[in-house]
């Protein structure tokens, strides 16, 4: 793996693997697998939030040392290295994310100007009608 790959891609890979691996005996694995390997998805799909890295090590701390065997371990250090070691990256989701929100609210603000052109539009033309025309009500 060379330093063009996408950290939290990769940890999302990672969690794939032992959120579908860990055998559910004990609840912190069984649980806390799941719940990070949603945390990356989600990330990967746009809906980051800015203490998602924060997040991450603490679903990872409260499955390491608490469960039967070792894949607690397992499934826990790699968050919590990543997290520690690339947080830039991490953070950087939040930023993307918040960036496209950003855009998508200058759309809405640019769609919101085509609603008030029309409706100007639409109030000229009424006002240049000829008075007295239509049904008189
Ligand atoms: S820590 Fe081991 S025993 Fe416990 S749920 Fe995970 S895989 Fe199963």
């Amino acid at each position: 793996m060379d330093d063009s790959r996408d950290m939290v891609w990769v940890l999302n890979n990672i969690n794939e693997f032992y959120g579908h691996e860990s055998c559910g005996q004990c609840t912190p694995c069984r649980e806390g697998s799941l719940w990070m390997q949603k945390i990356t998805a989600r990330m990967l799909d746009g809906g980051s939030a800015y203490d998602d890295a924060d997040l991450l090590r603490s679903v990872a701390d409260n499955i390491a040392g608490r469960t039967i065997c070792a894949f607690g371990e397992a499934c826990a250090w790699p968050t919590q290295s990543f997290v520690a070691k690339f947080r830039a990256e991490f953070l950087a989701y939040a930023s993307k994310t918040r960036k496209s929100s950003l855009a998508k609210a200058s759309d809405f603000a640019s769609d919101s100007a085509k609603v008030s052109d029309i409706a100007k539009a639409s109030s000229d033309k009424l006002e240049d009608e000829p008075k007295g025309s239509g049904t008189g009500h």
